[in-house]
């Protein structure tokens, strides 16, 4: 058993009873303990490796609400309106007008070589181009024989050509779905709202969720991406996990080279919630150190920039309709009463202040009737809770993951179009959690938001937006703060944090290996610090040399 000591230029362990030290020792893959080197030495004959002289060593990230489909993704057409990084560490420029996503989707389009394939743009955010709405006619210019689609940063609406409505019998009238808007000719106008609605063309243009999760290589994706935002644990928030993704899965991340622990949430979507709290409970017994299985996502409402959130009244600021349900409400509590029966986990992502509210008020109802201390139900996005939800929160036992990317890219919509300038300002309100004593992370939604602990710590820091206003001084947190809400927040949330998260004794030796200290740099540069890569589970990885 190889005993090596790190040295860095400074550790910040997380650790309250040691919050800074210069080594770290570490044994089979676990912390024996960090201070100074004439302390570490007790532990018995070891390596000094000096690598990480001149680094500054973290917690490895702990990513709490983030997609394996981001990996899957990259095998697309990025249109995205904001430069993005792919796992290989190329930056694709941001396509800032339709026209410049319908002539990147072109270009893809005549690189193809079978006239039969579809072709899929992801990344999409049409909100950055005012009220203008893609149509179908838009998508018809880049093919009209070929299944065109872009799916939306957010993810929960699809665009789609006229050839992808003909092959999947849509392109007809009569058709009477909330998720399906029709235009003048009463045809379909090629935006399909909502998981049904997308589920009804999605597979004829390569987006299928039962594929994707299925998918060796975004698996593999994934994890080069993790290395590269020093990222040691990560979620993936939603995945229907078909048998044979768990048996690659397991496969996979048992690889000497796999770099991040992976806990897959088991999504509720179209069975009895019997059956997949049953299912959940059936798959823990399949973890193992890098795959931890067991737990349950479920979607109560849509997005908020796409106005499928469900929000209280007053509602949308520039008075769109209310949004959507993702689950029936009376499903909801029945699912929450039977997770709580049997030891299962819920995380339920909530982005409408009314979709809190019914969380809330069906885990009141399910804990009366099943009371279990330390349940650790966590909200997933809550962007609008309010104050008197939070302290709701607190008193139900919940956690939350506030989606702190949201100021950044979307904040000066929310401002201006979605739900005005009062609770635009305390949209992801993480001072509030604090204060409250609800136990917060951050998150990125990756791929929703490209994924990036760092960057989404700045974000919860400085509360900027894309157009650098300020928005919401009061909600800004410390860079301490924002660092525990992308360790060890994040690791309670998935009930890890006896595991990872922090840097002491018996934990697992995950670090994030950064070349500058975040508690050195001005706070406004937190996002900027390069990542070196990460070690886990005491392997080393660098991201240059992935
Ligand atoms: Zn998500």
């Amino acid at each position: 058993m190889t005993l090596t000591i790190f040295r860095a230029r400074r550790i910040h362990t997380l650790n309250p009873a040691r919050p800074v030290a210069t080594h770290v020792a570490v044994r089979d893959g676990r912390v024996l303990g960090a201070g100074s080197l004439d302390e570490l030495v007790g532990w018995g004959a070891h390596v000094l490796d000096e690598r990480f002289a001149d680094k500054v060593l973290l917690p490895g990230f702990v990513e709490g609400h983030t997609h394996l489909m981001e990996g899957a993704l990259w095998r697309f057409v990025y249109v995205g309106y904001h430069d993005r990084l792919d796992p290989d560490g190329r930056l694709w420029p941001g396509a800032r007008s339709i026209d410049a996503v319908i002539n990147r989707l072109r270009d893809a389009e005549q690189a193809l070589t079978d006239p039969r394939a579809p072709l899929l743009g992801w990344g999409f955010d049409p909100i950055y181009f005012g009220s203008r709405r893609c149509e179908r006619a838009d998508l018809d210019r880049v093919s009209d024989t070929r299944c065109v689609a872009v799916a939306h940063a957010s993810l929960h609406i699809l665009n789609v050509n006229s050839a992808t409505l003909r092959a999947a019998g849509h392109l007809r009238p009569g058709i009477d779905h909330p998720g399906i808007p029709l235009g003048a000719d009463g045809l379909p106008t090629g935006e399909m709202k909502g998981p049904e609605a997308m589920g009804a063309v999605g597979p004829t243009v390569g987006m299928d969720r039962e594929a994707m999760a299925s998918d060796e290589d975004a698996v593999r994706r994934f994890g080069r991406l993790c290395v590269r935002q020093g990222v040691t644990t990560a979620t993936d928030l939603a995945s229907p996990l078909p048998a044979p993704a768990v048996t690659m899965m397991r496969r996979v991340t048992a690889e000497d080279a796999y770099p991040v622990r992976l806990v897959p949430l088991l999504r509720l979507q179209a069975e009895p919630p019997a059956q997949t709290i049953a299912r959940a409970a059936q798959l823990r017994a399949q973890s193992q150190d890098r795959l931890r299985l067991g737990r349950v996502k479920i979607v109560a409402d849509g997005s908020i920039q796409g106005f499928s959130a469900r929000l209280r009244a007053p509602g949308y600021y520039n008075g769109a309709p209310n949004g959507l349900w993702y689950i029936p409400p009376e499903q909801l509590a029945q699912a929450y009463a039977l997770a709580l029966e049997s030891g299962v986990q819920v995380h339920t992502h909530t982005n409408g202040d009314e979709a809190t509210e019914l969380a809330l008020d069906c885990l009141e109802g399910a804990l009366a009737r099943h009371p279990r201390p330390d349940h650790r139900f966590t909200l997933q996005h809550c962007q609008l809770a309010d104050a008197a939800q939070f302290r709701r929160m607190k008193s139900l036992g919940m956690a939350v993951n506030l989606f702190a990317n949201h100021h950044f890219y979307w904040g000066d919509e929310h401002y201006a179009m979605t739900v005005g300038p009062e609770r635009a300002t305390r949209m992801n309100a993480c001072r509030t959690a604090l204060q409250t004593g609800v136990p917060m992370a951050i998150h990125s939604d990756a791929p929703v938001t490209p994924m990036g602990p760092l960057f989404t710590a700045w974000c919860a820091v400085n509360r900027l937006t894309a157009s650098g206003r300020l928005q919401g001084a009061h909600e800004r947190i410390t860079v301490a703060e924002a660092l525990h809400a992308i360790t060890l927040g994040p690791a309670y949330t998935l009930r890890l944090d006896a595991e990872v998260g922090s840097i002491e004794t018996g934990k697992l030796a995950d670090f994030a290996v950064l070349e500058q200290d975040p508690f050195e740099v001005d706070p406004a540069a937190l996002r900027d610090i390069p990542i070196w890569g990460t070690v886990q589970g005491g392997r080393v990885f660098e991201a240059a040399a992935l």
